[in-house]
């Protein structure tokens, strides 16, 4: 395998610029390898994460070459590998259980994993650059953009928090690529909860809670934490987290971290956690408007280098398609589409290619579907959404489904009074008009409507 890796850098020396070569290639040291699998160590973290990011495809194409099959690239960071391990910590039960219900990377072939933290690669897509700003995001992208250019000198923490495939992820990760553009030697780490809390089971299991905690607590200049949210009811995790925060925050290191909703809505989040969250800044991401949503699809038309006529962004964008992810998908499903069928992109075509993913969509939006999250919201029984008691805990939830039922499908009045029981088209009507009024006066009641619509569009 030493062999091979010898002439895989030939390859690569060919490829990639002199500098490039020197700095990323030459310093990688050869750890181990085996049949179709390498594990190469880069000096630092760093450099780690930049290979993997950038360089990796190249190397398994370089490695492909020289062996005449393709090789599994493992990267370590050198210093982790020489580390030390540390005493053993106590889980809690759900924690444990995880870690027993991811046993298969745990005790499987994990001879190449274990030696260090990986951090997830970032996208090279999920640039600033190719993120389209609206009224929907412009609060949460300029806060990123003035943590990317200023890390640890304006909000620290930065809270993202909005519905899924509205682009946290991607500004999260937009944050990662400014800070090491503008200084290359930062210590950048993007890691998602859930990864995080892999990783915490398996250094607890492999007693290795000294090189965790370094990794984390004072080797990382930016913290970027993906879904905090499903930190929820992990309180080992949790715990970890606190004192990884506190250690950063303290040495006046950048964190950012996203969630699905605001901190105040994470349950089974410990009351410290939570307020340090709100140290901060928190700004959310909601569903772009028409406009936007054009502005998205003609972005990653020409990133594919595809022309799209306006009427057909027009006419994708009113889809229905309810957060950016779906839209992508639709686009990326026309394309190749009319690539297969040999057919200019038109609205024809879209009808053609995503009938039966629109008509998914409205079925999603369905009254059906707001009646369940109003009422797991409001903790009621979709039949009391439906009956006709006039207690206030059912009948305010009932109005603001019918609001949303107004606001959120097609559904005319007297159809909307069908679903809720067979009810009078006047009584939907009113129940709408009074939360709309109240709307206007109650900010209690913007703040539980929105994090409904939330749900919804999520
Ligand atoms: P989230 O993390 O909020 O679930 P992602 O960041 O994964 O969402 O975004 C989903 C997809 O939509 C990604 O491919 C991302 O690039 C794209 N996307 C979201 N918002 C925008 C935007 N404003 N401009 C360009 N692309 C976007
Ligand atoms: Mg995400």
């Amino acid at each position: 395998m030493l062999e091979i890796w010898q002439k895989a850098l030939e390859y690569l020396r060919a490829k990639v610029t002199k500098e490039n070569f020197d700095t990323y290639f030459a310093s990688l040291h050869f750890v181990k390898g085996d049949g179709d699998r390498i594990c190469l160590g880069g000096d630092d973290l760093y450099c780690v994460n930049w290979i993997r990011t950038y360089y990796i495809r190249d190397i398994e194409e370089a490695l492909c070459e020289a062996n005449g099959a393709p090789v599994k690239v493992d990267l370590v960071e050198m210093e982790a590998v020489a580390s030390e391990s540390a005493p053993s910590d106590e889980l809690s039960a759900t924690e444990s259980s995880e870690a027993a219900g991811s046993s298969v990377e745990l005790n499987g072939d994990s001879s190449f994993d274990d030696a260090a933290l990986p951090s997830f690669p970032l996208n090279p897509q999920y640039t600033f650059q190719r993120f389209v700003v609206g009224p929907n995001n412009e609060m949460a992208h300029a806060a990123c953009e003035a943590v990317a250019r200023n890390p640890a000198q304006t909000f620290n923490p930065l809270f993202i928090y909005g519905g899924t495939g509205l682009g946290k992820t991607h500004m999260l990760q937009a944050i990662a690529h400014t800070v090491l553009e503008r200084n290359p030697a930062a210590r950048v780490v993007y890691i998602s909860a859930e990864e995080f809390t892999n990783q915490l089971i398996r250094s607890i299991s492999q007693q290795r809670m000294d090189a965790f905690r370094e990794h984390y607590r004072s080797r990382c200049d930016v913290l970027l934490m993906d879904d905090v949210h499903v930190l929820q009811g992990k309180e080992r995790t949790q715990e970890e987290f606190f004192h990884t925060f506190n250690a950063l925050h303290t040495a006046q290191k950048q964190i950012v971290v996203t969630s699905d909703r605001p901190p105040s809505e994470i349950k089974e989040l410990e009351e410290r956690i939570r307020s340090r969250f709100h140290w901060g800044l928190l700004v959310d991401v909601k569903a772009p408007q028409f406009e936007t949503r054009v502005a998205i699809l003609q972005g990653k038309a020409d990133a594919e280098g595809v022309h799209l006529p306006d009427d057909v962004a027009f006419h994708l964008a009113r889809s229905g398609c309810a957060n950016v992810r779906e839209l992508e998908g639709a686009l990326t499903r026309l394309i190749v589409f009319a690539s297969v069928k040999h057919r200019e992109l038109s609205i024809e075509l879209a009808d053609e290619a995503l009938g039966e993913l629109l008509e998914n969509r409205s079925k999603t939006t369905s009254i059906d579907a707001i009646q369940k999250v109003v009422a797991d919201y409001y903790e009621v029984r979709v039949p009391d959404l439906k009956g006709s008691k006039r207690t206030r805990i059912v009948a305010h939830p009932r109005s603001v489904a019918m609001y949303l039922c107004r606001k959120h499908t097609q559904a005319s009045f007297p159809a909307i009074g069908r679903d809720f029981g067979g009810k009078d088209h006047t009584t939907v009507m009113s129940a709408v008009r009074k939360i709309e009024k109240e709307l206007t006066e109650s900010s209690t009641l913007r703040g539980e409507v929105d994090a409904i619509e939330r749900k919804i569009l999520g």
